[in-house]
Order: structure tokens, then sequence, then C-alpha cells
């Protein structure tokens, strides 16, 4: 029987146990953030994913994001690195942008990037990933999914390109193939992607293309996915067998040799555990749980049990912070 609290690994990472906490807005000093982190590293989690962190700061998400080109934050990311590390929990930034930054031009299209344009996105990502290497973090995970810039340069739906960026599954993927190689050459470090399912959108990627890119991404070397959708997803039902995502992880296992979080809206102990025993999938990511009691996890693990006290509003996503609304 597999546990929610099995020790394991995922790649070269050792964790604590099988639930990642990924981060998603910041909007607390961070002297909070650091007792945020403290309690949530020392609570029984495998692996934390920052909030977060932007790549440009007038893009559109940086004012509720950690933004990397703070001068403090290095400082920052360090201490992060060594809350996490005194719990022996390892940490991955999660690094994104929405709008690429041109400068003058602050909205430019997938389809009008230029060569040079797309060297420098690709230079500013190694730049941010060299700052959380040297700032003693485990590795990074990248925003493929979700309606990030880059998902949408992947996505066929977006990218009516002509050229080399343009086209086949492998050449909307170019720049990320590309980027993925340097880091892997040069950082020597985790790198995850998180990758949509599937897109919704008629003319987008479907399930099918969704795995192909999971493989082209194997290839290159990366340590692991977590699987979204472009909205992120809010609750799970019950049924293993109904959920979309459950099933689309499952057949993504049985395509690449890359380890699969699923992430998404987990509650309950149960049905979390529950899911890795009826399927392969091995790790589990939570966001909002987090977000409604940072320690949560001490209880379940001497409980046995235990339902997160989450309301489900959504109301942290909406309006964009990273504290909750009812507590
Ligand atoms: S604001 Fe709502 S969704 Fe967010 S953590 Fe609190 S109860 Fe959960």
């Amino acid at each position: 029987m597999k546990d929610i609290f099995d020790k394991c690994k995922l790649g070269d990472l050792e964790l604590n146990s099988r639930i990642i906490r990924t981060g998603l807005w910041q909007t607390q000093t961070m002297r909070e953030v650091y007792e945020k982190y403290e309690n949530i590293a020392k609570s029984g989690v495998g692996l934390i994913i920052t909030e977060l962190i932007s790549l440009y700061p007038k893009d559109k998400f940086s004012e509720y994001s950690i933004k990397s080109n703070y001068p403090q934050f290095m400082i920052e990311a360090k201490k992060l690195a060594e809350i996490s590390h005194s719990h022996n929990v390892p940490i991955l930034g999660q690094i994104e942008f929405i709008k690429y930054d041109r400068g003058i031009d602050r909205d430019i299209d997938v389809n009008d990037l230029t060569l040079e344009d797309i060297r420098q996105i690709q230079q500013d990502m190694i730049v941010v990933a060299q700052k959380l290497k040297l700032a003693g973090f485990d590795g990074i995970q990248l925003a493929l999914g979700n309606n990030f810039f880059l998902s949408k340069f992947i996505n066929p739906y977006f990218n009516q390109r002509s050229d080399d960026y343009g086209g086949n599954t492998f050449n909307r993927m170019r720049l990320v193939l590309e980027l993925i190689k340097v880091m892997k050459t040069n950082l020597n470090f985790h790198i995850g992607c998180k990758v949509n399912a599937f897109d919704g959108r008629k003319g987008g990627i479907d399930a099918r293309e969704s795995i192909e890119i999971c493989k082209l991404l194997e290839k290159v070397g990366i340590d692991s996915v977590q699987v979204t959708k472009p909205l992120s997803p809010l609750y799970f039902t019950k049924d293993a067998n109904e959920n979309e995502l459950i099933e689309f992880s499952q057949d993504l296992i049985q395509h690449i040799n890359v380890p699969v979080i699923l992430g998404g809206g987990f509650n309950d102990m149960k049905h979390m555990n529950e899911v890795i025993n009826n399927t392969d999938i091995e790790f589990l990511s939570m966001y909002r749980p987090f977000v409604a009691e940072e320690n949560f996890l001490e209880k379940w693990k001497d409980d046995g049990e235990g339902i997160s006290r989450c309301k489900m509003c959504n109301n942290c996503y909406r309006t964009k912070t990273s504290t909750c609304y009812h507590y």
C-alpha cells in the first residue's frame, strides 16, 4: 500500500512525502513568507514549489509574484532555500511570464517574436535559473501550462509561425527544448515543467499532442512533469475514473520515464491515498489547503486521516492573494 507520507524520490530529489506544495500568488511581507515556509517545510511536505517568480517587472501578474529583478531577490531566495533545507525539504522556483517585455512594446504576440526576442527570452530565463542555483535552490519549474506565454508559444491555436519555431510539434517546442538543453548542461539541477494535459480550444493541443510534448521534454532531460490544464483545476471529484486529469496522468506515465505530479484540488487524505493506490500516480500537488492552514499536514500525519479546512470558495485564487479569505 502506498501512502501520501511515504518517503520517496522524485527524480534526483529525496522527498519526505509524496505531497508537493505548489505556490501561486505572493502578496505577503517577506517576514510572513519566511514564517509560512517554516510551517510548511516542517509539516511533512515532500517538495516546495515557490509562488510564481515573474521574469519581467511590469508583467501582468508581477504585482502578485516574487520579482526576480528586485535587488533583494537573491537574499530572499537564499533564505527560502535555507528554511526548506533545514527540514530536508527540496525547493524549486516556479518561473513564468505572461507577456514578453521588449521595452517599449510589452505585449508581443507569439507570432511576432523575432529570433532576437526568442534568444532574449531564453537568456532571461537562464539568468533567473542561475540566480536560483546560486541561492541554493534544488531546481526550477518552467511554466509551460495554464495560460502563460510559453504555453501559447507551443500551442498551434496561437502559434502560426512559418519559421523554425512554428508548424509541427517539434518546431513549436524548439524554444523550450533549446532552453532546457542549455540549462541541463550548465546548471546541473532539477528541471521540472508544468504542462497542460489538453487545451480545450478547437485547434489547440489535445491529450495526444501533450504526450508528444512530454516525450520531447524527456529527451532533453527534464526531471519531472506536473500536469495541469489551461484554467487551473479547482477541485477533484472523489471518483478517480471520472477525472480527466487523473486519466491523462495515468496515460502519460505509460509513455515517459519522468516522474509525473498530478496537480489540482486535493483536500482529503483518504481520497489522495485512494488515487495513488488505484493508479500509477506517485506524486500529488496541493495549493489552497496550504493557504487555508500552513501546517495542516502535521495533523493529517498524526491522525492518519484528515480533510483540509479550506472551504474551496476560491477567493484567494480569484483575488490573487496568498492569504486565506476566511482564516
Ligand atoms: S480563500 Fe477560500 S479557497 Fe482560498 S484557502 Fe481560503 S477557504 Fe480555501
